[in-house]
């Protein structure tokens, strides 16, 4: 579904190079294929063995960075960051790299994630002296390593991981070291790989593809990983208790070309969808996925249950966050400007409608309705994730409980309000074993499902979570 009509959004991506005369540049390619993960602001900050300096903008990843900006940005090394701001708010401060000079040195960091203690520490913080740039969680990491009272920035930062409470993916470089680090429960991916002797670092691995380099593997919970010119080590600030990949990745976030903990998004997707086949099967005529996250289910559904995948849905490339958005009565005029239902498929036709979930309820209510102005006879929702019930705490926007339409009413309630025929959610353990091919809901994150979450949420964050929408 498309992330900027639905209400559903990743917060960030991080990209890092070490040891290539072109870190720059790559990084400036492994943010481009990151730009799903937020487009809202960006930035790079290189290492030129000698001190840092950065650029950073509100916008996308084209309209910030140019040849002549990224040739001024030299060093071996590089880190970066695309940002959707919820935690913290918008503005030019928040976007990321942070970047800290100090007596004893600067420091940069790109955070994925969000902090659940964030504002009992940085509240801690600012009693004991510290002064913040920045109204996002991701600084109080900066403000703990300075305060730490170890000689070695490897021991200073392993003791400011350990304060930190939710999900983080760090990376963090001074003038001669790159370092990432993953919270205790890897709520969020970061990999590994290598270009030729230079290290990468990113989000997700679609960006080692881009730029050519090759996987190593993913960084393990818990884990510091630390590069220079020695090479890289590994050390562990925390014992991870238990893994809690956040489902999400799986089902909506991540580019299909990914693979998570070596499983390939797109297969996973398929495989959500052969589930629902089997968990919901339908006589129809057509199966059609809201595109784009949603073809990969589609297709698996198609597949399973052997009737045909058609194109039903088209989405225009083309809106970009300038474009002016019609105002509510052309709206209502019928004015559809992200995605259209194509006549020639669905008329006359019994339509089973893959999505990958419903958030607000708005936009599938919209597509439904679409799809019968176009002669569907029969409309079929199938969403490949449970019902979403609870709010994210790290690092996903999913609005306030209040606007999640599962939070308070049944899935009929829910299938009257966006007017399909049938409606159906894939089971907690359909999508589970759709990823691991096994039994069993170890190793995920479920809170948005269940309301079950794999860290104490602190007071602060929750008022701050169902004070807002
Ligand atoms: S609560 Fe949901 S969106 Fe948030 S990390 Fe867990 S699975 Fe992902």
């Amino acid at each position: 579904m498309l992330a900027e009509i639905k209400g559903l959004n990743e917060e960030c991506g991080i990209f890092g190079v070490w040891g290539h005369p072109d870190a720059s540049q790559l990084t400036y390619y492994g943010l481009h294929s990151l730009q799903h993960r937020g487009q809202e602001g960006t930035g790079i900050v290189v290492s030129d063995g000698n001190t840092l300096k950065g650029k950073k903008g509100e916008g996308l990843v084209t309209e910030i960075f140019t040849a002549d900006t990224i040739k001024e940005l030299h060093g071996n090394a590089a880190i970066g960051h695309v940002r959707y701001a919820t935690a913290g708010g918008g503005g030019y401060e928040n976007v990321q790299p942070l970047l800290f000079h100090s007596q004893t040195g600067s420091l940069a960091l790109a955070h994925n994630g969000n902090l659940v203690n964030a504002n009992s520490l940085k509240h801690q913080l600012e009693t004991q002296g510290s002064i913040f740039q920045t109204s996002s969680d991701s600084e109080v990491l900066a403000h703990l390593i300075r305060r730490s009272g170890f000689p070695q920035i490897k021991d200073q930062v392993k003791n400011a991981l350990s304060m930190l409470k939710g999900a983080y993916a760090y990376l963090i470089m001074t003038e001669t070291e790159l370092m990432a680090a993953l919270d205790p429960h890897g709520l969020r991916p970061l990999s590994l790989g290598c270009l030729g002797d230079a290290y990468v670092l990113a989000s997700e691995t679609c960006a080692f593809d881009v730029i050519g380099a090759e996987y190593i593997r993913d960084i393990e919970p818990g884990e510091l990983l630390i590069i220079n010119d020695n090479g890289i080590t590994s050390e562990r600030f925390a014992h991870s208790s238990t893994k809690a990949i956040c489902m999400m990745e799986y089902v909506y976030f991540s580019r299909p070309d990914s693979n998570i903990h070596g499983i390939n998004v797109h297969t996973a997707r398929k495989n959500m969808g052969k589930r629902l086949a089997i968990e919901a099967p339908f006589d129809a005529d057509v199966v059609t996925g809201v595109p784009d996250s949603s073809i990969s289910a589609a297709i698996g559904y198609a597949e399973a249950s052997g009737i045909p995948y058609e194109m039903g849905l088209i989405k225009n490339k083309y809106v970009g966050r300038t474009f002016i958005q019609p105002s509510q009565s052309l709206r209502e005029q019928g004015v559809k400007m992200k995605l259209s239902a194509v006549r020639g498929v669905v008329e006359g036709k019994r339509v089973v409608m893959v999505d990958d979930s419903i958030v607000r309820g708005t936009t599938s209510r919209r597509i439904v309705n679409m799809l019968k102005e176009a002669g569907a006879t029969e409309v079929h929702v199938v969403i490949s994730s449970p019902p979403i019930k609870n709010p994210c705490f790290y690092g996903i926007d999913t609005s306030s409980k209040e606007e999640l339409i599962a939070s308070d009413k049944t899935v009929e309630e829910i299938r009257q309000i966006i007017g399909a025929d049938t409606l159906t959610f894939l089971s907690l353990e359909g999508m589970a074993a759709a990823i691991t091919q096994t039994e069993g809901l170890n190793g995920f994150c479920l809170g948005c499902f269940t309301g079950n979450y794999p860290t104490e949420i602190y007071p602060d964050t929750l008022q701050y979570y169902y004070q807002r929408g």
